[in-house]
């Protein structure tokens, strides 16, 4: 098959740009094949052995899998991430987030920053990574995620450590932060009907959705806890939905939080809220 029968297969389910877009990382990721290669036919020189993978790959992609699960990798501010079913595909808005905690933490040595939410690891080992003199901890609650982001610490020799905590039902018990960052989920189930069905059949439920009657069950429980949690002058950190954007600021400042800011996305859209912990509020 070459590369544009490769192409067509894949057109039912995505427009032609991105299914000539995942072709591509396919045949360079699996096959370390370049561009020259791709146009010089090489495609049709693969050996028995790697037809079969191929077609596997592709009969995999057909069915809507998200090519990052097929491949068992994704990329995220310009590494290799280790992602697989039942672990959020890392999204490249949330980069910023990762740029906001970098630049908060500074220079400033043995901060406390903690992840909640964590799935693959991305926010929590690219601060580990970036900003090596911070402790850096990540929860979440999915096996899979616990299980990816250890391994994506242990291969990128990052130290972040990883704990089984559903941030929902997380009380302080004497721990501190300086710095709390969130990716909660936060899509809507009424929203479900319009996302792309490689999002909402393949993804998973448990990262990206939340009860129609109470988007920010997330956001109020990490909030309460990250109010008892920081120290003096931290800082807490989320991703959020641009339809809530506003209550998201309303509820930080009701529990205390001074300098509530809402930040746009590299998109334009509403996409993350930030504030500092203020004790003398309260
Ligand atoms: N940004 C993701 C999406 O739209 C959702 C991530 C999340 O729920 N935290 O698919």
């Amino acid at each position: 098959m070459n590369y544009n029968q490769l192409i067509s297969l894949l057109q039912p389910l995505y427009d032609s740009r991105e299914s000539q877009a995942i072709v591509r990382t396919v045949l360079e990721e699996q096959f370390g094949m370049t561009l020259t290669d791709i146009v010089c036919g090489k495609v049709n020189e693969l050996s028995s052995e790697s037809e079969r993978t191929l077609g596997e790959i592709m009969r995999r992609l057909q069915a809507g899998e998200p090519v990052q699960y097929v491949l068992g990798r994704a990329r995220f501010r310009g590494q290799e991430w280790t992602v697989r079913p039942g672990v959020l595909i890392p999204r490249p808005e949330t980069e910023a987030l990762v740029d906001m905690v970098v630049a908060a933490v500074g220079d400033r040595r043995g901060l406390r920053v903690l992840d909640a939410g964590t799935g693959s690891g991305c926010i929590a080992i690219s601060v580990a990574l970036e900003r090596p003199a911070c402790e850096v901890s990540a929860w979440d609650i999915a096996p899979e995620a616990l299980l990816t982001a250890k391994e994506n610490a242990q291969r990128m020799e990052a130290s972040v450590n990883v704990v089984r905590q559903d941030a929902l039902t997380a009380t302080a018990e004497g721990r501190q932060w300086d710095v709390i960052v969130s990716n909660p989920p936060y899509v809507t189930c009424r929203e479900r009907v319009d996302m792309a069905r490689n999002v909402a059949d393949h993804e998973p439920a448990l990262a990206l959705f939340v009860p129609d009657d109470d988007p920010l069950c997330f956001y109020r429980a990490i909030s309460r806890y990250a109010a008892e949690s920081l120290t003096a002058g931290g800082q807490l950190f989320f991703e959020l939905n641009p339809l809530y954007a506003a209550d998201t600021a309303r509820l930080m400042r009701r529990d205390g939080f001074s300098e509530v800011a809402i930040v746009k996305d590299c998109y334009g859209k509403d996409r993350f809220a930030r504030g500092t912990w203020d004790c003398k509020k309260q």
